[in-house]
């Protein structure tokens, strides 16, 4: 399906909103200039625009299946992971010293928005990768990274992460799959996993589990779990692929979209492992990859809402329906404009959050400065929720766009919001995603938030000479933004501050979004700036029912009955 990349747009937001300068100023990230920039946007657009892009629809007409035990992968996709990997995209951020290309993670984030809006289901394979690399860099003993690293930076073999269990899906601590020593410093693993993505496939080498099981003295819980690398094939002497490991994929997922990702039922059979981090240290090491992860989730999200939002203006403005003026396209007609342009702010504001993110993991990386850590760490829950949310209603819109011609499968636009629906779900719920926002993330009793906050302020403030009114919308949503998140910090009930974690979440991605498009008003063109004074003026309000609806705490919502909801 056609796709163009918005490398404009990721250029303008580097260079004049996000702060990606204070990025490319650091010694770490020196090699991350301008044209070494414009030059990574130019390459990556190109391949998923020519490459990635006419992939989409064959993955979700021929989806992969599982043939005699090995998984054959939708038409094309081999030759569009070997243009990834090839192109050195999966390894950009990856540390130099195992062959990567130590790049920025903003780098990264845009990289990866143009695969998914190219070609999801497909993007998913290298982005587990990526993950998987971060984990074992911060993690593997020095042997497994030299082993591994190198294979998974270039391609040659993909990486997989395997937490979920039939009874342990957000409650990861019930897992059951266990780890048994061998006595020779490697374990036997055995278990069953399901929902894994790109568990196999007929393209890499080999395929690289990392899997999450509990040693024999390991506690119940997350504190009890431990982190093994399985790989498909166990590497020889020489680190080449070598004898079959004691693992199958069972079978693969019958799935409502994102049919070119393979998901997978695996089996265990005391398969060779070997440990990745400390006995019982496991979960800490997942989450450096989930972290990855789920930055890489959200721009799935915007990806896809980059990709529905060109199929809907398209169609919009080839359409003629009713007495619309002008060109007579539907696009004419109020309605449909509003949709459009609320599908636009979004996506935009979506976007702007992911690099924002990208930005201060970058800064962390290169400064070790907690500061920097803190702002990270806070921005991931609302990127991934807010972001993966922007794609599910910016690709049901785009359906909304098209009438009835959205509902028949051979336009393309059902497939968006199919594809797209899982990534509110995996990588943790976006449920999970605003509880560690209100919980985790405020025990420094909001710190991280109010510095935030205080930016919003500042750059509302900034802007008041040259766009008083939405400069003043945006500064007074911030205003209203702190008081609730002062009034949630002081809430020692978890429960009351878990029934406002959503509104709360999506209140302050309304109210970064409010920012971001403030300053493009500043900085950029008309077209930007009559974007924001739609989003300010018409998306932004949206803040103060759901900052209303986060104050009302638990009482009343737990006082409603089981019996009530079936009444
Ligand atoms: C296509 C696909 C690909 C996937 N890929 C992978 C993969 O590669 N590796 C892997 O390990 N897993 C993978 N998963 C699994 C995915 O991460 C889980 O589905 C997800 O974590 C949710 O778990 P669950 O399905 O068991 O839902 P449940 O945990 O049963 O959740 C059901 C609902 O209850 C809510 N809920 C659950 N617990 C709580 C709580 N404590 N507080 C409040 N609300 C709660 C949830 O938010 C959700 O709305 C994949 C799933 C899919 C569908």
């Amino acid at each position: 399906m056609p796709y163009r990349a918005p490398v404009s747009d990721f250029r303008f937001l580097m260079d004049h909103v996000v702060g990606f300068d204070q990025v490319a100023a650091t010694d770490h990230f020196a090699e991350a200039t301008p044209d070494m920039t414009q030059a990574i946007l130019t390459e990556a657009a190109k391949m998923s625009e020519d490459i990635l892009a006419p992939l989409n629809r064959a993955g979700d007409l021929h989806p992969a299946r599982l043939e005699n035990g090995i998984v054959r992968t939708s038409p094309g996709f081999a030759e569009g992971y070997d243009a990834i990997a090839t192109g050195g995209w999966i390894g950009m951020s990856a540390s130099q010293d195992n062959g990567g290309l130590g790049l920025p993670m903003t780098l990264t984030t845009t990289v990866n928005e143009m695969l998914a809006g190219a070609c999801l289901a497909l993007q998913l394979s290298p982005l587990m990768t990526q993950g998987q690399i971060e984990a074992l860099e911060h993690h593997a003993s020095d042997a497994i990274k030299a082993l591994y690293i190198p294979k998974l930076v270039s391609g040659e073999w993909n990486g997989t992460m395997n937490l979920t269990e039939p009874q342990a899906g957000s409650d990861v601590g019930a897992l059951r799959t266990k780890a048994e020593p061998n006595g020779d410093g490697t374990y036997a693993i055995t278990g069953q996993k399901i929902y894994i993505s790109w568990a196999d496939n007929d393209f890499t080498q080999n395929v690289c589990h990392l899997v999450l099981a509990r040693l024999p003295d390991g506690v119940a819980g997350t504190k009890g779990i431990s982190l093994f690398m399985v790989p498909k094939l166990i590497p020889d002497a020489d680190g080449n692929p070598g004898t079959p490991n004691d693992l199958r994929v069972v079978s693969l997922e019958h799935k409502m979209g994102l049919h070119g990702s393979p998901t997978a039922v695996m089996e265990y059979s005391g398969a060779t492992g070997w440990l990745v981090g400390e006995e019982h240290g496991g979960m800490a090491a997942m989450f450096t990859m989930m972290n990855n992860a789920r930055l890489g989730v959200a721009t799935q999200g915007v990806g896809i809402a980059e990709a529905a939002l060109q199929h809907a203006l398209a169609y919009a403005q080839d359409r003629k329906q009713g007495k619309a003026p002008g060109s007579g396209a539907i696009l004419e007609h109020a309605d449909v404009r509003r949709m459009l342009t609320t599908m636009k702010a979004d996506t935009y504001a979506a976007r702007a959050i992911t690099l924002m993110n990208a930005v201060a993991i970058d800064m962390a990386h290169a400064t070790g400065s907690a500061e920097w850590q803190a702002r990270a760490a806070f921005l991931t829950p609302i990127s991934k929720a807010f972001c993966t949310d922007v794609g599910c209603e910016v690709a049901a819109t785009g359906i909304q766009v098209h009438g009835g011609m959205g509902f028949i499968e051979e336009t393309g636009a059902a497939q968006y919001a199919r594809d797209v629906r899982v990534a509110t779900i995996y990588e943790g719920t976006n449920g999970i995603q605003a509880m560690d926002l209100v919980a985790r993330k405020l025990m420094d009793g909001g710190e991280a938030a109010f510095r935030i906050l205080e930016e919003i302020e500042q750059g509302a403030e900034a802007a008041k000479a040259t766009h008083p009114q939405l400069a003043e919308a945006v500064w007074q949503a911030a205003e209203s933004l702190r008081e609730t998140t002062e009034w949630l910090a002081a809430q020692d009930d978890l429960n009351a501050r878990f029934a406002g974690a959503v509104p709360y979440l999506r209140a302050f991605a309304r109210v970064l979004g409010g920012h971001v498009h403030l300053a493009s008003a500043v900085k950029g063109d008309a077209s930007r700036a009559r974007l924001a004074t739609f989003y300010i003026k018409r998306m932004l309000p949206e803040h103060t029912g759901l900052l209303a609806h986060t104050r009302e705490g638990a009482t009343d919502l737990m006082a409603i009955t089981a019996d009530d909801l079936a009444a």
